[in-house]
């Protein structure tokens, strides 16, 4: 039986931007962009070009290889003409494969908010379209407040989609904007929008979660026809959140009743990066993942020793609704863990390092590993940091160069006009080759100091790391109280583009930066040599 393909709409970086304390920058926008583009979303909507500077920038460029990169903006002003409408010109001069253009579908909105007639919403939705295909663009159209709108005047909301549908829209989206739309009426009025004519495989659903359903809501869509459906990563955006995409691929690929019937961009192989895919966007945003998450929280297949447990440990399936691996998450026994077991050897067999499963030397990874995160390690947002403390554990990382010491120093004191001036300046002892290099540098704050010190004079590998620069660092402080413990997260790059994540922790935050430091000197330096996989540094 052949299945029905949905289509899966990441909107992360446009609506998942308007989450409170969220602010995208350039650099963040990139990476979450490749990440969602190697894990196989079909679109990728990027922003609002000609909104902001950071918008703009990003959309200089066009930032996927395999998933459409969309931009996202409103449809031409009513009185003008689409082609002296300046918002629609910047629109459709940015570096997408599509355009997503939101379009007023309930006529209270038309009336209040854009003060036009109905006759001239739909005319601009018209002339958008055809504008965006006229570009080469493939053109979408998010109805806002479609089912709010639908109750209050079917026709006019049927003839919105309508009108997108006939100028050419690949996609008419319903938009449940306030996120108090009921999973019945979704599915109600999604049939009804079917039965206007429209074939549910132009249709998609965005669906926020205001009453906690919008997984339900978009699911809802799906069963009554939509073929596409929109959300962000972990669910974030504004004030509830969107769809969570993550729960939603997970249901699509592992609950049968859907995956009887659809398929999505995501095969097996690509599930079991879910959890990871999952938790690296949290680390991006600096914030620890929700353990409850459904499918990929770390609480999400664990068991507490007690009658559950040996009947779990017997057979699994009786108290689990999926296998954890499935996900690339980890049941959690208190006994013993095989689950975990087969997930490294395959986090192993990604980075290229095999190692048989009754090795004694995988066995003590994984206790490492486990000691390490009990500790405050993050190895799911450090790639790089987990590769060679796997591949120090095998036994398998030159000795390149050795620390002696370091030393840094911060100093407040006045200027010759009275001014506050902060220095800091670092001292770092390596030994390369058997000789001893003392390298001093001031910076700005103790860790740029240290790090310009560190790699100030590295011997015969000096000209190795010049191209390495650091992209972006996050702190964050685990446990508050006097034990705190602070876990540092450097993003680093070099001159071929490859960004790679690595971690320190200690309580304290100079020393932690350091080893972060380190390791992303030695991942450079292991990459250099070929030695380093391919998954931490794509
Ligand atoms: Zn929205």
């Amino acid at each position: 039986m052949t299945r029905e393909r949905i289509f899966l709409f990441d909107t992360t970086l446009r609506d998942g931007q308007q989450t409170p304390g969220i602010d995208f920058s350039v650099e963040d926008k990139i990476a979450i962009s490749q990440l969602l583009d190697e894990f196989g979303f079909d679109y990728v909507e990027g922003g609002y070009p000609g909104a902001n500077p950071t918008d703009t920038a990003f959309f200089s460029e066009k930032r996927t290889q395999k998933a459409r990169f969309v931009a996202f903006g409103m449809t031409k002003r009513a009185g003008m003409s689409a082609s002296n409408d300046p918002g629609l010109a910047v629109l459709l001069q940015a570096k997408s494969d599509a355009t997503c253009f939101v379009a007023k579908s309930w006529d209270y909105h038309v009336r209040v908010a854009l003060g036009c007639s109905n006759e001239e919403n739909l005319e601009s939705i018209r002339d958008s379209v055809e504008a965006a295909r006229a570009a080469g663009k493939e053109a979408l159209v998010d109805c806002e407040h479609f089912f709010d709108g639908y109750k209050a005047n079917p026709t006019y909301a049927l003839a919105c989609t309508k009108t997108a549908h006939q100028a050419g829209a690949r996609w008419i989206v319903l938009c449940d904007t306030n996120g108090g739309t009921q999973p019945a009426e979704v599915t109600e009025i999604v049939a009804a929008v079917i039965a206007s004519g429209i074939p549910g495989s132009s249709l998609g659903i965005h669906a926020h979660d205001d009453t906690g359903q919008a997984v339900a809501n978009s699911l809802a869509a799906i069963d009554a026809g939509c073929r596409q459906v929109q959300g962000t990563l972990n669910g974030i955006g504004e004030r509830c959140g969107n769809a969570n995409l993550v729960t939603l691929i997970a249901t699509l690929c592992l609950k049968e009743v859907y995956s009887n019937r659809f398929e999505t961009g995501i095969d097996v192989e690509r599930l079991a990066g879910l959890t990871r895919l999952s938790h690296a966007f949290d680390e991006l945003l600096n914030r620890s993942p929700n353990h409850q998450s459904p499918y990929v929280g770390a609480s999400a297949f664990a068991t507490k020793a007690g009658i559950h447990a040996s009947a779990l440990l017997k057979d699994p399936r009786t108290y689990e609704h999926v296998p954890p691996e499935s996900v690339g998450n980890f049941r959690k026994v208190m006994v013993s863990d095989q689950g975990g077991k087969a997930n490294f050897i395959n986090a192993l067999k990604r980075r290229g390092i095999e190692v048989g499963k009754d090795d004694p030397r995988l066995d003590q990874l994984i206790s490492i590993v486990k000691e390490r995160e009990a500790t405050g390690y993050a190895y799911e947002g450090a790639d790089a940091s987990f590769e060679l403390l796997a591949r120090r554990t095998l036994g398998t990382i030159p000795d390149f160069f050795s620390v002696d010491g370091f030393r840094v120093m911060v100093e407040r004191r006045f200027d010759s006009f009275g001014r506050v001036k902060i220095v800091s300046e670092a001292v770092v002892k390596l030994t390369i080759d058997g000789a001893p290099h003392m390298s001093v540098a001031e910076g700005d704050g103790p860790v740029n100091a240290l790090d310009l010190a560190l790699r100030k004079d590295f011997g015969r590998y000096q000209h190795e790391i010049d191209d390495l620069s650091l992209a972006d660092f996050k702190v964050r402080i685990l446990n508050g109280g006097t034990e705190a413990i602070t876990r540092v997260l450097i993003e680093s790059t070099d001159g071929t583009g490859v960004r790679w994540w690595t971690v320190g922790v200690s309580e304290n935050i100079i020393d932690a930066s350091f080893q972060a430091l380190m390791d992303s000197v030695i991942y450079k330096l292991m990459k250099n040599r070929e030695l380093a996989g391919k998954i931490a540094a794509e």
